[in-house]
């Protein structure tokens, strides 16, 4: 929970400045005068060097001397000056009885210290007793009234079906009555199903926006806290307040960080969550649809929730806030253009085209990333070339030209970035590729960069088989060319495992393992990552997967190897221009591959 800055340390900054100021007033009239004996100050007066006296209080004397230094010094009472020789007809002899305003000085001066420790005491006080009545109102919910949100359904890119289906409850919270008059039920709950990133807080703020309605907003994780019951009192607090300020929008961010699967977390310590996630079907089961009260949710893992809170009457709406589709790229790309001057050479579908699997979140960082690039160059606009730079970094991470590879370790680099090209290029169901490169990104040495035409949601069997050619590519040009492995493929190696095992055991495109699936995929609930997998097949069915994974790599290890005998000029010219150049773009590429061997295929549009 944040921590507010604690009083007591603003009480004790205002006490110092007060002293500071106050000595500074006081500082320059004072003067500090020096002590002397009266003796000498007689002495002085003997000589004529005084020019005045003032005598305060009987005892106390200010003495001004000719050249106007000022001196001070005490009379015992019952003395008198004129014991001393210190007599009018030598100097001037005032006798003031009033406090002066330099006493009132010094007396200010001797009480500032004991005000200022009061003051210090009064302030911890002060704040320790905050601390308690912080303590005491930790049941109170943390919820931010974010009064009449000013976002509207146009403030979000893209979400056309989402926008659409929230709608509805836009309707509802501005006119209830129409809605009760004809005895219909509006949903209680409205749960926003997404990856992170895809703008589900704003959607709902757009929702409270268009309905004109308060927004009450708390992350489910701010529920729990280290007491216990203190997240189910923060739950009836919040909806307490909601309800006075019916027809509201509460919404509930991250609800998976409570609302997983009661009963089935690892070790202790899930009351607290259970009794929180009760308290909220308690209350969303207590409140009528009449009070015009909405609970959104956001969550990105659905499939870990309770089912309860799915039940009709409880989070029974879902909306779907997917990533956005090329077009809604375009949309998204266009609302984060706002306020940074493009040149005319910028091609945001071309962007879109680069950037298929991002969130608007990755988006509005590739914009951002983009105008910080042009400002460093300083450039006045953002060109189309700063656009792609700005992608791919947030794509790929950014360049590292400082990383330096030895001739043999860039030519090795060269020679498998060039296989992992050509073998995509020339298979048909790969992405076309964009750009290779041997400029060390990230942790990867190099990078070939295929792109998608569309998003896809439905992929072949052929497109998994040409996959695994593409990825093998790499370390098998190493082989054809140098005959000797290197670590630099074990990236590839991994995905082409997985991948060989996902399509026998989840996808069914295994002809001897049949259609279905092996092994269940358990959601570890308490980590919310999954952890293992449970195993639903017997031993028997264990070792006919694994033969069957390791025929699939093995016919895409023939596969390839043939590809790179037959275009092994192309390899070889790829290999020299990398070297040459370090990046070779996807025009480039095809042309390569025309002049070698006469292979056309369509260029890259991006
Ligand atoms: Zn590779």
């Amino acid at each position: 929970m944040p921590q507010q800055p604690g009083r007591g340390f603003i009480w004790i900054a205002i006490a110092i400045i007060g002293f500071a100021a106050l000595s500074a007033f006081i500082g320059p009239r004072q003067q500090v005068p020096e002590v002397i004996a009266i003796s000498e100050v007689a002495t002085l007066v003997q000589e004529g060097q005084v020019k005045e006296v003032v005598v305060t209080n009987d005892t106390e004397l200010a003495i001004t001397k000719q050249d106007d230094t000022k001196l001070r010094s005490t009379l015992r009472t019952g003395d008198d000056l004129k014991d001393f020789g210190i007599t009018p007809d030598k100097t001037s002899i005032k006798v003031e009885y009033s406090t002066s305003s330099a006493a009132w000085a010094s007396i200010l001066g001797n009480l500032l210290v004991p005000i200022i420790i009061l003051a210090v005491i009064f302030a911890m006080f002060r704040s320790s007793q905050n601390q308690n009545q912080r303590a005491m109102g930790f049941g109170q919910a943390r919820a931010k009234l974010a009064n009449f949100s000013k976002i509207r359904f146009a403030d979000v890119a893209g979400q056309r079906e989402a926008k659409q289906e929230l709608m509805e409850e836009v309707d509802f919270l501005r006119d209830p009555a129409k809605f009760r008059a004809l005895g219909a039920e509006i949903p209680k709950g409205v749960l926003l199903v997404g990856p992170p990133g895809t703008g589900k807080t704003l959607l709902a703020k757009a929702v409270a926006g268009e309905a004109g309605v308060p927004f009450f907003t708390i992350s489910a994780s701010e529920f729990v806290e280290m007491f216990v019951g203190v997240g189910a009192s923060r739950v009836r607090d919040l909806f307490a307040k909601a309800k006075k300020a019916s027809p509201c929008i509460i919404f509930i961010d991250e609800l998976d960080a409570i609302g997983r699967q009661r009963g089935a977390g690892l070790g202790g310590g899930h009351d607290e969550r259970e009794q929180t996630l009760n308290q909220i079907l308690v209350e969303m089961d207590g409140f009528e649809t009449d009070g015009g009260v909405i609970v959104m949710a956001a969550t990105n893992r659905p499939d870990v929730l309770d089912p309860a809170l799915l039940r009709p009457g409880r989070f029974d709406r879902r909306v779907v806030v997917d990533l956005p589709t090329r077009d809604e790229r375009i949309e998204v790309l266009q609302v984060y253009t706002k306020g940074k001057p493009l040149a005319k050479d910028v091609d945001l579908a071309g962007v879109a085209n680069q950037t298929a699997g991002m969130s608007p979140a990755d988006l509005k960082n590739i914009m951002n990333e983009a105008a910080i690039f042009a400002a460093r160059k300083g450039e006045k606009q953002i060109t189309q070339a700063t656009l792609h730079e700005a992608a791919e970094k947030v794509l790929v991470g950014p360049e590292r030209p400082s990383r330096v590879l030895s001739d043999q370790e860039k030519k090795v680099t060269a020679v498998h970035e060039a296989g992992h090209a050509i073998v995509g290029h020339v298979l048909p169901h790969t992405d076309d590729v964009h750009k290779v490169s041997i400029i060390s990104r990230g942790n990867a040495l190099g990078l070939t960069w295929s792109l998608p035409k569309e998003d896809r949601h439905l992929i072949g069997k052929a497109k998994f088989e040409d996959e695994l050619c593409m990825l093998l590519g790499g370390r098998l040009a190493e082989m054809a060319v140098f005959d000797e492995a290197t670590t630099g493929a074990s990236n590839d190696l991994e995905r082409v495992t997985k991948l060989a095992r996902r399509m026998v055991t989840e996808y069914g495109m295994s002809d001897t393992l049949g259609l279905r699936t092996y092994g269940e995929r358990e959601h570890e609930i308490f980590l919310g990552r999954s952890m293992g997998e449970s195993r639903d097949y017997s031993e028997d069915r264990a070792q006919v997967i694994d033969s069957e994974v390791d025929q699939i790599v093995k016919r895409a290890e023939t596969r390839t190897k043939e590809l790179l005998t037959m275009y092994r000029p192309a390899l070889d010219k790829l290999t020299d221009l990398l070297l040459e150049r370090e990046t070779v773009t996807g025009e480039e590429l095809t042309r390569i591959l025309e002049e070698t061997t006469g292979i056309i295929k369509e260029p890259v549009t991006v």
